[in-house]
């Protein structure tokens, strides 16, 4: 019986607009479900045996040599070490470019005046249990966002690809403290934030 048969180790389930932060222990494989569709998750991760070593957008789009990754491909750390392997991917759409939402964000591109849930924060709450705070959070691997970039480079942010139900594995490749967030951007999200669900299987249960 395959690992994927026997179900998840563990298994999170992160309400609209909160967050959550866990272990995986080298060869896991990490699911991330969108539960009801067009929603993004914001993923970080830290290595456990040193939590200065980060989940870096800038190194894993220069040793892939693009910005859209999917299936086969390798996330890095700042280190140039391989910290995640995209085993599945049923969306086949996500970003590295944007920076987790916060509260400054809203302020700026939104007019929010008052708090507003956000994934900066939703990250930071859940990652101080492992002793990482606000200011150690990198760019997120943005799960299930959809940006699209114009030849002269402007971005804009489009609603996700991904239906209810649709999911991507990420096998770690190194012993890892991660943080998810469901994000809580309207624009991100087609004015709908909803939950995700992360799964953790106890191998790589790709192919
Ligand atoms: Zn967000």
């Amino acid at each position: 019986m395959s690992s994927e048969e026997i179900g998840p180790l563990n298994e999170y389930q992160i309400a609209a607009q909160t967050g959550a932060a866990f272990r995986v222990k080298k060869g896991q494989t990490i699911r991330v479900v969108d539960v009801e569709g067009e929603q993004v998750a914001d993923l970080v991760c830290f290595a456990r045996q040193d939590t200065k070593e980060y989940l870096s957008s800038g190194r894993s789009i220069d040793y892939n040599e693009k910005l859209n990754l999917s299936t086969g491909d390798i996330l890095y750390s700042n280190r140039s070490n391989p910290m995640l392997a995209i085993t599945r991917d049923e969306v086949g759409k996500h970003d590295f470019l944007f920076a987790p939402c916060s509260q400054e964000m809203f302020r700026l591109t939104y007019n929010t005046t008052g708090p507003h849930p956000n994934c900066l924060d939703n990250l930071a709450h859940s990652l101080i249990t492992f002793g990482i705070r606000n200011h150690q959070i990198p760019t997120a691997f943005n799960i299930f966002m959809n940006v699209t970039i114009t030849a002269d480079g402007r971005v804009s942010v489009k609603t996700p690809l991904s239906t209810a139900g649709d999911f991507i594995d990420l096998r770690s490749e190194m012993d890892l403290i991660v943080g998810v967030s469901a994000c809580s951007a309207g624009r991100c999200n087609n004015f709908n934030c909803t939950p995700i669900r992360v799964e953790i299987y106890r191998k790589d249960i790709s192919g």
